[in-house]
């Protein structure tokens, strides 16, 4: 993709956004672009850079370290958004302001004391396998009541709200209900009341089903390829 095309394309996201808020009553104030910039060069961040009005998510501790000391962490703010590995944690604090991706409660214990030492606390969304897909990262909406009870203890950490991936598909509609079910499982542990654990975000939606996801409640939702293009995953 051509770098000329990026800006373009995030105001056509950013637009899109505004539309589907509006047509679902929210304010679009109430839903932000996480850009996910995995595979995506320095160059063609700092083209999205420009524009503002997102933060960048990266998928790896490995391949975001660089990227992050080129572009800072004040005009760029950052999400962690993928499966993150336990020995990656320490390079967590101060790097990501919010981590999407978070699954069981020994990551959770990890980010905790890793916050603590470096003097912060991690804000960080549980992620949910609403549609029971094998083999997908998230914990079981059955096991969230208990995982939540585990972390709440936890004050190196504070829980916003949840994350989730359907299963794949072109076509946005069979996203809906799985969006719609995170929505409801929010609602129901937002009423639990639990010490240090809020639950006002919802992280979802991509670049094929982002506009569902927002009538359907996200406050979050994560877009790569309709502002980059498609890049090589490795
Ligand atoms: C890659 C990725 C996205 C963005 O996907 P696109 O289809 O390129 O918009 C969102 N969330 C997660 C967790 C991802 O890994």
């Amino acid at each position: 993709m051509p770098m000329s095309l990026i800006a373009d394309n995030l105001s056509s996201v950013q637009e899109r956004m505004a539309q589907a808020a509006q047509k679902s009553g929210r304010h679009p104030e109430e839903v932000r672009l996480v850009a996910v910039t995995k595979t995506v060069p320095v160059e063609h961040i700092a083209e999205a850079g420009k524009i503002g009005g997102c933060v960048f998510g990266e998928n790896r501790v490995q391949d975001a370290r660089p990227k992050i000391e080129t572009l800072g962490t004040e005009h760029y703010r950052w999400h962690f958004i993928g499966h993150l590995q336990r020995n990656k944690v320490k390079y967590i604090p101060g790097l990501f302001e919010l981590i999407h991706s978070v699954d069981n409660p020994e990551l959770a214990e990890e980010i905790h004391r890793h916050s603590l030492k470096h003097g912060t606390v991690t804000p960080v969304l549980i992620q949910v396998n609403v549609s029971g897909e094998a083999g997908k990262s998230g914990v079981a909406p059955s096991d969230l009541e208990a995982l939540l009870e585990r972390v709440t203890h936890l004050n190196g950490i504070a829980v916003r709200g949840l994350m989730t991936i359907p299963p794949f598909d072109p076509d946005p509609e069979p996203s809906r209900k799985h969006f719609a079910a995170l929505r409801k499982l929010r609602d129901r542990m937002r009423s639990l009341e639990m010490e240090n654990i809020s639950m006002d975000e919802l992280s979802m939606g991509m670049s094929n089903d982002f506009e569902v996801a927002i009538e359907e409640g996200a406050t979050w939702v994560r877009v790569g390829t309709a502002i980059f293009g498609a890049w090589d995953t490795g």
